[in-house]
């Protein structure tokens, strides 16, 4: 339920997001800020699209589906942020703006031989399970080396950087040390991989954005801390 209007919520994670850069020495600008609408009624997306918001995220496909036919609006780029099943994969094309979700090989491969000739490339990040969370998705930090040789001869995906999802804690060693890895790692990645863009890097949510943008995060995806608790 909405407990404050969007707007004065909008304002105070600005605020946080520009004074995490300023410790980190980064630029406010250099984070997208996405709008995590899972869950919320479309009521929630209109108060998001009059505060000027324009990326908006889901974690289901066939939910991303739905609001994409309700707001059909070109200026509006979703984000899916969830598990993407492997059969439902190739509607994914057309619809999101950004897979953020990218999570195995097998994944990557099945939108490889789905794509049409001509088709544009899917924007993607690579999910890795820094933490390597048995409850998680994602590829492994030790093995995306390997990993990222295969996926980078995949024509039909375009490359633009990493996400991960940090442990459930308040701890915020772990937390900062997760960030940490995912940033070192596109670092090493793009010192071995010049055609790797790895631009972007997709962490934290409304319990550690901050950290996250300390860290170097480029994409925070939000949701309970913009427009409240997501109704039962
Ligand atoms: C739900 C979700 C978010 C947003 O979570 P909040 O804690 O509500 O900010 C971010 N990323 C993913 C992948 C999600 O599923």
């Amino acid at each position: 339920m909405q407990t404050r209007p969007l707007i004065e919520a909008l304002t105070d994670v600005r605020a946080r997001i520009a004074s995490a850069a300023g410790r980190g020495n980064r630029d406010p600008n250099a984070v997208t800020l996405v709008t995590v609408t899972k869950g919320h009624p479309p009521s929630a997306i209109e108060a998001a699209l009059e505060a000027g918001l324009r990326d908006l995220g889901e974690n289901r496909l066939g939910e991303l589906q739905e609001r994409v036919k309700q707001f059909p609006s070109g200026d509006i780029r979703w984000h899916m942020v969830g598990r993407l099943q492997r059969r439902k994969a190739p509607a994914v094309r057309g619809v999101a703006h950004l897979l953020h979700s990218l999570d195995s090989l097998k994944l990557a491969e099945r939108l490889e031989r789905t794509a049409d000739p001509g088709e544009p490339p899917v924007r993607a990040l690579i999910q890795v399970n820094v933490t390597g969370e048995r409850a998680k998705t994602g590829f492994a930090p030790e093995e995306l080396d390997e990993d990222m040789e295969r996926l980078l001869e995949l024509g039909t995906l375009r490359l633009e950087g990493l996400m991960t999802m940090a442990p459930f804690t308040e701890d915020e060693g772990v937390l900062r040390r997760t960030f940490r890895t995912l940033r070192q790692l596109n670092d090493s990645l793009r010192a071995r991989f010049p055609e790797y863009l790895g631009e972007e890097l997709s962490m934290g949510m409304s319990n550690d954005f901050e950290i996250a943008v300390e860290e170097g995060s480029t994409m925070v995806r939000i949701g309970t801390a913009l427009l409240g608790e997501r109704p039962e």
